[in-house]
């Protein structure tokens, strides 16, 4: 073997030809104290120092005042001494004082005079700063995960449980180390675990389920409610797949909801009756009254609008606390669509004799469903069109029948919807710009919602501000048997 020989050498060209063009090796070569001799260009290059400051130093000038506290330089040259070689991972000073971190190696070199130690550096702030930057990014989102309100847990798609929040096992009274690697299937029952597992095989192949109801009994009895989404997590990923799954609890707000709706619907339930009184009287009176008795006239016709307008109100609030109770009663039966279009047409000709409706299209199409309920449907939509349009007269009612669908638009041209509240005009209660003239309760809208979907229709509307809207609502059909 080749006699080792003093690396400043010009008889150990290898190492010198190394020592001068590495790119990535910060090389310094030391007496066997510590004390500096040469520095290479990349030396130079990652920490500033030029030679000169450097040479006929020693290197512990390069080591942070806390490493030198604990005399860490020394144990570096009493390692290298005894063991032949040192390892380093750690900070490194630049000449302007910043750190960096590094990696390398010390080896002591002999020849037969004298002992140098040579120390090979790599800069690896880069990949440092990285890992600190994703070390802490992950404990902000572990902070988040297990903190937040809501209740996360992330299933692989054979439903093992990989990650769970603390927020959620607290809910549920389990520990960690309880739950992580279970299936869901010895924590849920069976039911439950079913409407999941149905749910889960869809999100495999990239559905994605938001806010679902599904319920959960908690240990104690108590059954809650919650929001669930659900999310494949890696979806362009070759690894193992997770989904991700959030359930926002809602049960006390449900509950809130439900006593509202039920105070609702018997208030409403008990004023139908006497209102109904009150109307009918106040009619009768108004048919036997002479033509000449103007002055009680008029008030009477004031009392019978008023009713009227009252009435509405609570048909509406009835069939909201129906429809969130989810008993609003649809009845199923085949009749053709044309004559719900007529009636909502002649209630709306006796209530409305300036305004024109203009026709394109006929409904000759068979509907499974609520003939009186789809006319209260069209009665909404006409009378938003009158009352959100004071200054036009005219309404177009335009019917289409495509593949299995009947489509439904009526344009009028009033005020209109601006695009920022349009996604809000189906929620309940919901009114654009409370201190709009026309009276309302904003539910409107939302108990048409409730009728089209409970018969599998959609509703939905397009409107440009200042120019009109057209509400569309479309159903299942079937074509006349002929
Ligand atoms: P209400 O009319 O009793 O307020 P609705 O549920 O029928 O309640 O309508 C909700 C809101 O949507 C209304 O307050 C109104 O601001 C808006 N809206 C409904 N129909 C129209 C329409 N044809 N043109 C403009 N705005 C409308």
């Amino acid at each position: 073997m080749q006699k080792d020989s003093f690396p400043l050498d010009a008889s150990a060209p290898f190492f010198e030809y190394f020592f001068k063009n590495s790119k990535k090796n910060a090389i310094a070569i030391m007496d066997k104290d510590g004390f500096i001799l040469r520095i290479n260009e990349v030396f130079m290059h990652y920490f500033g120092y030029p030679p000169e400051h450097l040479v006929g130093r020693h290197f512990n000038i390069l080591y942070t005042e806390e490493d030198r506290k604990t005399s860490l330089p020394e144990r570096e040259i009493i390692n290298v001494k005894e063991q032949g070689f040192s390892f380093d991972n750690n900070y490194i000073l630049h000449k302007n004082g910043s750190r960096l971190w590094v990696s390398g190696e010390s080896v002591l070199v002999k020849d037969e005079d004298n002992i140098f130690i040579v120390k090979i550096i790599q800069n690896i702030n880069d990949q440092k700063n990285l890992e600190e930057f994703l070390l802490e990014s992950n404990d902000f989102v572990e902070n988040i995960f297990h903190h937040i309100k809501d209740f996360i847990v992330v299933i692989n798609p054979e439903m093992r449980i990989l990650k769970i929040n603390h927020s959620f096992l607290d809910h549920l009274g389990l520990n960690k180390g309880k739950v992580e690697g279970k299936n869901l299937s010895q924590i849920l029952n069976a039911s439950q675990y079913q409407q999941l597992f149905d749910m889960i095989a869809r999100v495999r192949e990239g559905e994605v389920f938001s806010s679902i109801e599904f319920k959960l009994q908690i240990p104690g009895g108590a059954e809650h409610i919650y929001l669930l989404s659900a999310i494949l997590m890696n979806k362009y990923q070759k690894e193992e797949k997770r989904i991700l799954l959030i359930l926002h609890d809602v049960t006390s707000e449900k509950m809130m909801d439900d006593q509202r709706e039920e105070v609702i619907g018997f208030v409403s339930h008990e004023l139908k009756n006497p209102l109904t009184s009150i109307s009918l009287y106040a009619e009768l009176v108004r048919d036997q009254l002479e033509n000449g008795q103007k002055k009680v006239l008029m008030p009477l016709e004031k009392i019978i609008a008023n009713v009227g307008y009252v009435q509405t109100i609570i048909d509406d609030l009835y069939d909201i606390s129906k429809a969130g109770a989810g008993h609003l009663k649809i009845k199923k039966e085949n009749f053709v669509f044309e004559e719900a279009v007529s009636d909502a047409l002649n209630t709306f000709e006796i209530s409305h004799p300036g305004y024109r409706i203009k026709r394109k299209g006929r409904a000759n199409v068979e509907i499974l469903g609520d003939r009186l309920r789809l006319a209260q449907v069209l009665t909404n939509y006409f009378n938003n069109a009158v009352k959100y349009a004071p200054d036009a007269h005219e309404i177009i009612l335009d019917i289409k029948l495509r593949d299995g669908e009947i489509n439904v638009g009526i344009t009028d041209f009033g005020i209109g919807i601006s695009e920022e509240k349009m996604p809000y005009v189906f929620n309940k209660y919901y009114r654009v710009g409370k201190l709009l003239k026309a009276e309302g309760t904003g539910l409107g809208l939302y108990v048409v919602k409730k009728i089209i979907t409970a018969h599998q229709g959609k509703v939905w509307a397009e409107s440009e501000e200042g120019k009109g809207s057209t509400f569309y609502f479309s159903l299942p059909a079937r074509p006349l048997k002929s």
